[in-house]
């Protein structure tokens, strides 16, 4: 028998039989290491050695379950796009168990890609490469931008080709999550009118996320609060690096507040707030001015699921929640706008901040400028013009536009009492250099793919483990695309 791998500490396992179905992975013929997280896995108590080793990587590819493991597809549904589906669920995830990190929060490993499961419907339960180095890097880049998210402990080769439009190699991705239980597992219960299930999992995830809140007097409506808080605050960290989710689906939401199912996600090279990339969005429902307004009303929808357990009076019930619910505006503004003021510098609030912020927005929509390297190049602007101007005057199409924001900005600043440098270093901190962007991505998938060369990924991945400091000799990695580089649609990682 193989030493411990996972010191797994199950609990979802515990849970009735009717909130999943248990098997194991299904074995791939060769598997293949493409990338371990080797600090990720350090952090989550487990020795990177090990993992790396011939049997790590069969686990890794669900050839062999470790032991401790409670195999697992979760039961979940969902809005997609707006339209019911009472039952989706992992039809190609095996959650293998918990492990307690060393902060002491427990984590799920999760396998995706990992074979059919009784979720499937018509899939085939795989993952390739493309989607699976995609959520790779743009999980592992969102952690680094300090954004909550699932990470990537690992990307193996399974040694298949998976039939989509061409035949592309298999993978499966490891994936780490705070728990993977969603708005959409709620609702899965809710539409079942099961409110013994409903309360064991609003118990659960109090007890896993929310401590805090167990002793309230009215639990459930106090985790409604908790968990519009950390979508309000998620939301904001994407509105303010220009993130778009692509597939805001209640069964892509999680209760935990964290960034997952990374689809057709990208970030926007030059700022329009209509943009949206995911080719199977084609009515813009998840463009990115819209983000907020989605959560709004997914968390809406997560408040009716919670109804019976906030009172068995359902007029009461409805008042109660929407209170709650409708304080979502409120709650998002609440992390946005200061999120907003550091970005361009401002320390203190004064009247007129959030205008100065949006029209600056206003004027980079109109102009296409580049929404990173706009802020990251403000970074370096002194409270006097310099020479320095020109080079953020440059990514507008029209520069007398910034000239003239600018001038107002300047203005706005000194009535601050910082100097340049406290200034621009804490305003380094908000605004990345580097960001996952789409040519990027798509440039070392073709590399991958094509000619089965992973060193342009992983140079990718470690760049973008340092967002936020210059890195001399990578500044390639922060220009937008060329106009033949540029990426207009994303696809599902189906
Ligand atoms: P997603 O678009 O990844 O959020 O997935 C939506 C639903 O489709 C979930 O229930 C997934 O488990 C399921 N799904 C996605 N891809 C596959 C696949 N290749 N095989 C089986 N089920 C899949
Ligand atoms: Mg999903």
């Amino acid at each position: 028998m193989d030493a411990t791998v996972f010191h797994f500490d199950n609990s979802y396992a515990q849970l009735p039989e009717r909130f999943y179905a248990s098997l194991p992975p299904s074995p791939v013929p060769r598997p293949r290491l493409i990338r371990l997280n080797e600090e990720l896995a350090r952090h989550l108590g487990l020795d990177p050695g090990q993992l790396g080793n011939e049997s790590g990587i069969e686990i890794l590819a669900g050839n062999r379950v470790p032991d401790g493991a409670t195999p697992l597809a979760m039961a979940y549904a969902g809005f997609q796009f707006g339209g019911w589906v009472p039952q989706l669920g992992d039809g190609r995830a095996i959650l293998l168990g918990e492990v307690i990190d060393v902060d002491g929060v427990r984590r799920d490993i999760q396998l995706k890609g990992a074979g059919r499961t009784p979720f499937s419907r018509m899939g085939d339960g795989r993952a390739v490469l493309g989607p699976v180095l995609r959520e790779y890097i743009v999980s592992e880049a969102m952690a680094a931008l300090g954004i909550p998210t699932t990470r990537s402990l690992a990307a193996v080769f399974t040694g298949e080709e998976i039939m989509r439009e061409t035949l592309l190699p298999g993978a499966v991705l490891t994936r780490i999550a705070g728990s993977h239980v969603r708005v959409g597992t709620f609702q899965y219960f809710s539409a079942r009118r099961d409110v013994e299930a409903l309360r064991l999992l609003a118990d659960y995830v109090i007890t896993r996320h929310y401590p805090e809140l167990k002793g309230a007097v009215e639990p459930y409506l106090a985790l409604l609060g908790a968990v519009i808080d950390r979508q309000a605050s998620l939301v904001a960290d994407w509105q303010l690096v220009g993130f778009i989710h692509g597939v805001m689906n209640t069964d892509n939401m999680s209760i935990a507040g964290e960034t997952i199912d990374y689809g057709p996600c990208a970030f926007m090279d030059d700022f329009h707030p209509e943009t949206v990339f995911s080719s199977i969005d084609h009515m813009g429902r998840y463009a990115y001015r819209n983000q907020p307004s989605i959560a709004h009303w997914n968390l809406a929808g997560f408040a009716q699921t919670l109804l019976p357990l906030v009172s068995d009076d359902q007029e009461d019930a409805v008042a109660k929640a929407t209170k709650v619910v409708n304080t979502f505006p409120e709650r998002f503004q609440a992390f946005y706008a200061p999120g907003l003021r550091r970005k361009i510098g401002l320390a203190d609030i004064r009247e007129g901040d959030d205008e100065l912020a949006q029209s600056l927005l206003s004027s980079m929509a109109d102009s296409r400028a580049d929404f990173t390297l706009t802020f990251r190049g403000l970074c370096s602007l002194n409270r006097a013009r310099t020479q320095a101007d020109d080079s953020v005057r440059g990514l507008f199409a029209d520069g007398a536009a910034f000239d003239q924001w600018a001038v107002r900005w300047r203005q706005r600043l000194a009535s601050e009492g910082r100097s340049d440098l406290e200034r621009q270093t804490d305003m380094r901190c908000v605004n990345p250099a580097f960001i996952p962007r789409n040519h990027l991505v798509e440039r070392v998938i073709r590399a991958a793919e094509d000619d089965g060369n992973l060193a342009p990924f992983d140079e990718l991945v470690n760049v973008l483990a340092a967002p936020y400091e210059d890195q001399p000799g990578r500044e390639w990695f922060t220009s937008p695309p060329r106009p033949e580089e540029v990426v207009k649609q994303t696809f599902c990682g189906t």
